[in-house]
């Protein structure tokens, strides 16, 4: 094949930025190659072996792919999905087409902030040298990347504390450069739309290779699909851009009143974005581009202003794990490293199982276990209750957390939970250690949200779910397995020595 303008074609390597509109990376390759991108995704066995691997996170990962692949099809598109790494997957991929005088002349794919990540694409960046092929990576998963957000222009000099980070990322999301990247979005909503959608907006397939007997790869989706499917344990949402873009759209009507619902675990106040966010099937920029919320200020107080504070954060704890990788397995905090926790393998299984006899407590995670999904204010009081009640080391409820979340991603996970510990950057103070009994009768006063997961409750009257000496066990509910004060005591002295 002769390589000119008109013959010449790219890849685009799809990893945490599953969708095709204001796909950066994916864009730039398009434009470059006139249409003829071909799209492809590598499971990973280093990701499928972890431990804290999850069936249900998966499975919500495959449904996201087939939205991917179904989109880019029925634009003249195509992804193949193999079931190889990609530092055999490029070489075994690159030989052939040399094989077959036909290699892509870019390969592009959008910056991921996670340590193994980062080693990866230096890795395949190497192996891609070696074949002479153009690498482009883009921005494309946060709207400021960790090294854009910085005390100083010291490279590395990074925000250890939420508010200066945030009152600096507020200044470039009204500044020249926030303003361009939310405008590369705006046309996202027509997409959503499908206005100006093309049957052969995409011109090239992965059917002039695959037909050929010497590929070395067949499509593996749905192989990964039917393998993984008997082993999915809750109902999955849906996935991909048009379902995300949709709950935008229906987000709208609930900004106003974001800030003060926001912590009402009865109330469906919230976006619930994260689980489309962590694949890309969303982005930061496209949600503040879709919601007209550029020219938001820091200082405000309103709804729209806390949600785009809570945006933030999430950009936040991206930096700390970039700049600080090691907080993916230690205490962000040193002196915290070492706090003795008593790490008592049946309260665990208690907490894991939703028997803690704590019933706010109980019910954030029978709603963990049920759906995949918990409520950021809840998640902070069984956090807390874990390290702080129970004593045991906030990595055991992390991973717990990545196994059972649909949202389950390293950067907020991680930030959440040193949060609560207390062992993280700008923290929870060790000593403000949240009552369960008072956190729930403040966010769940009528106890609507522990009824709706806890049912053997469900005829008690709401005072007695909030009080630490009340009778539950005549409702087949379990006696709290530990006294809040006598743990609150111990659980100082820890942190203190
Ligand atoms: C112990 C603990 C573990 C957590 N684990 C995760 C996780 O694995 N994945 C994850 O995405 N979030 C995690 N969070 C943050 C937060 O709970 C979820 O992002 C939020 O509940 C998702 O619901 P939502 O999309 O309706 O949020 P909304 O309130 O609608 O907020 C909008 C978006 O802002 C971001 N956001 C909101 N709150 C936070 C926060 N506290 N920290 C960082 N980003 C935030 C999320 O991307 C969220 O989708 C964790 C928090 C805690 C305390």
């Amino acid at each position: 094949m002769k390589t000119n303008a008109e013959t010449e074609w790219g890849i685009h390597w799809f990893r945490r930025d599953l969708r095709v509109p204001g796909n950066e990376g994916l864009k730039i390759n398009w434009k470059r190659n006139r249409g003829r991108t071909l799209g492809i995704f590598c499971f990973d066995s280093t990701f499928l072996s972890r431990s804290d691997f999850s069936h249900n996170r998966f499975g919500f990962f495959i449904k996201t792919l087939k939205a991917l692949k179904s989109d880019l099809v029925e634009q003249g598109g195509d992804l193949l999905v193999i079931d190889c790494q990609p530092s055999q997957a490029f070489p075994q991929l690159l030989n052939f087409f040399k094989n077959h005088l036909t290699s892509p002349s870019l390969i592009t794919w959008n910056r991921d902030y996670e340590p193994y990540a980062i080693q990866r694409d230096i890795q395949i960046e190497r192996i891609l040298a070696d074949f002479n092929i153009e690498v482009l990576n883009c921005r494309d998963h946060l709207l400021f990347e960790p090294t854009e957000v910085l005390k100083s222009e010291k490279p590395g000099d990074f925000y250890q504390v939420y508010s200066p980070y945030a009152r600096k990322w507020f200044d470039k999301l009204n500044g020249s450069v926030g303003e361009a990247r939310l405008k590369s979005q705006t046309n996202v909503r027509d997409y959503y739309l499908k206005k100006n959608r093309r049957q052969d907006l995409f011109k090239m397939t992965w059917k002039t290779f695959t037909k050929k007997s010497s590929f070395p790869f067949k499509d593996s989706l749905e192989d990964f699909e039917l393998k993984n499917q008997k082993k999915v344990t809750i109902p999955l949402p849906e996935a991909g851009f048009f379902k995300a873009f949709e709950m935008l759209e229906g987000f709208k009507a609930k900004l106003l009143n974001y800030k003060d619902q926001r912590n009402y675990p009865s109330i469906q106040a919230t976006s619930r974005f994260s689980i489309y966010l962590k694949n890309g099937s969303l982005t930061v920029p496209q949600i503040i581009s879709a919601l007209g919320l550029e020219k938001i200020d820091w200082k405000e107080k309103s709804g729209p202003a806390h949600f785009v504070k809570e945006l933030a954060w999430r950009e936040f704890y991206y930096s700390i794990l970039y700049h600080c990788p090691r907080v993916e397995t230690k205490s962000f905090l040193e002196h915290y490293e070492n706090i003795a926790w008593e790490n008592n393998e049946d309260f665990f299984q208690h907490w894991i199982n939703g028997t803690t006899g704590f019933p706010i407590v109980d019910a954030g995670m029978r709603e963990l276990a049920q759906t995949g999904w918990m409520h950021n204010r809840v998640r902070m009081i069984v956090a807390s209750f874990l390290t702080k009640d129970l004593l045991i080391d906030w990595r055991w409820g992390e991973n717990y957390f990545m196994k059972a979340l649909l949202d389950g991603d390293l950067a907020p996970n991680n930030g959440g939970w040193q949060w609560a510990a207390s062992t993280g950057c700008d923290p929870q103070p060790y000593f403000r250690i949240f009552n369960p009994w008072l956190q729930s009768i403040k966010f769940d006063p009528d106890g609507i949200y522990i009824k709706k997961y806890i049912k053997e409750l469900k005829n008690i009257p709401a005072k007695d779910l909030h009080d630490p000496d009340g009778d539950r066990s005549k409702f087949g509910y379990p006696s709290p397995i530990v006294h809040h004060s006598v743990q609150r005591d111990k659980a100082l002295r820890l942190y203190k020595r």
